[in-house]
């Protein structure tokens, strides 16, 4: 079969790839978006849905600023509210220690317009009465909020598409070449693609692609484990985290309470599932955060595979060693927000050569080392 030619291939149909080959559609590029199995099936699609900026390192701060925005216009890229609201972000101090985190945190984060309201027990206990006694304090951001991901990442996909992005999806891709001019791509299903750029959006999958360019990572993969219960009062005014980590939890107009916290395992290298550990310790914390949810049945639990690097901070930006070779993974458990922004910079580079926000901290230089290449990526 004749290779399909375009500008840009773009592997993996996440929110970052997604956002990206919308991006380049948009901008007038001829886009193919390949995706394995089907857009925003995996992390994009069954995250938390936590939209925050609180809690980042300072190097993501001015990328989650501009996703930020961008989450304001939502429906102006992908044509639907995906459930996203502006609720605020409550992040919980369960012991001083914490509460000076928190402090610390909100000091070091002044220039990144968070507002970051830090709020003593009897602060806290007012405005929001629905926080277990366990809370000591808190660090309120009023502008982060949620959405539900899986109508949001689908539908990047589905916009990209619509903009004139050829998205391919139950197309794996398993193998990858270069010419000296073109990247050639071929897939499981026949196809194959070549185009002289290429942008390696595979979330937990990405190692196979920059190590076959000689750009070895040490990615692994983790399963945060997820749980919703019935349908509830509506009591939970903010989206929650702990400082610390542990447990977060939001409640959507439905009533159903989201909740996350731990981790699961893998079943397979692409379906993992929550255990039954991780979701008994979810609903301890809960009980003691979040009074409310005594009792409450929980109705589903599930979880995902996600991509980290030690640093926890994304690979994002160009290849060091294959020129036209754009990585963007590895987003550590918090790619949701910022993978609207994340993909639009990967775009940039082509459209602009260059993104609008300096990217320097997240460069694979950090894990450059030699190694042979791989050839086959399946
Ligand atoms: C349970 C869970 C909870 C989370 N909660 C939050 C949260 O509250 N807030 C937040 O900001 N972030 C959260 N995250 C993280 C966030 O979901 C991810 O960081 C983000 O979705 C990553 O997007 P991505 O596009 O890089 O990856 P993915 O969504 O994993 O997309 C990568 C795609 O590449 C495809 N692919 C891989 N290999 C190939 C191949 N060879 N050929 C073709 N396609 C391929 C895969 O099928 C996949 O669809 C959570 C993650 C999980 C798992």
């Amino acid at each position: 079969m004749k290779p399909i030619e375009v500008d840009a291939i773009v592997v993996g149909g996440g929110i970052v790839g997604s956002s990206a080959a919308l991006t380049l559609a948009r901008g007038g590029q001829q886009v193919a978006l390949i995706e394995r199995d089907f857009c925003g099936s995996h992390s994009s699609g069954v995250n938390y849905g936590g939209v925050r900026r609180q809690g980042r390192s300072l190097a993501q701060l001015p990328l989650s600023a501009r996703a930020h925005t961008l989450w304001g216009q939502l429906r102006e890229w992908i044509g639907i509210d995906g459930e996203y609201v502006r609720s605020g972000h409550l992040k919980l101090a369960r012991s001083e220690a914490d509460f000076a985190a928190l402090r610390a945190y909100a000091q070091r984060t002044q220039g990144f317009d968070l507002k970051l309201q830090l709020l003593e027990r009897p602060e806290l206990r007012q405005r929001f009465p629905w926080v277990g006694d366990i809370a000591v304090g808190a660090s309120y951001c009023p502008e982060d909020g949620h959405a539900n991901p899986r109508l949001v990442s689908p539908a990047f996909a589905q916009a990209a598409r619509a903009s004139g992005a050829q998205v391919h999806e139950q197309c794996n891709v398993v193998e990858v070449s270069h010419d000296g001019q073109r990247f050639s791509v071929h897939c499981s299903n026949g196809l194959s693609f070549k185009a002289p750029w290429l942008l390696n959006c595979a979330g937990a999958w990405s190692a196979q692609l920059a190590e076959r360019f000689g750009e070895p990572v040490p990615l692994t993969a983790a399963h945060p484990a997820m749980l919703v219960t019935e349908p509830l009062p509506l009591f939970m005014t903010a989206s929650t985290g702990v400082e610390g980590g542990g447990i977060y939890a939001r409640q959507v107009a439905r009533g159903n309470c989201v909740l996350g916290g731990g981790r699961g395992f893998a079943l397979t290298p692409t379906t993992a599932r929550p255990g039954q550990a991780a979701v008994l310790e979810i609903l301890r914390n809960a009980t003691e955060l979040y009074p409310a949810l005594a009792g409450a049945q929980a109705i589903r639990t599930w979880s995902g595979t996600e991509g980290y690097l030690p640093d926890d901070e994304p690979v994002l930006g160009p290849s060091l060693s294959q020129p036209g070779l754009l990585h963007g993974f590895g987003f550590a458990g918090a790619g949701f927000q910022i993978g609207p922004a994340a993909g639009e910079a990967l775009a940039q580079c082509i459209l602009s050569g260059a993104p609008s926000i300096c990217l320097a901290a997240f460069s694979i230089k950090r894990f450059q080392c030699s190694h042979p290449h791989k050839e086959n990526l399946s």
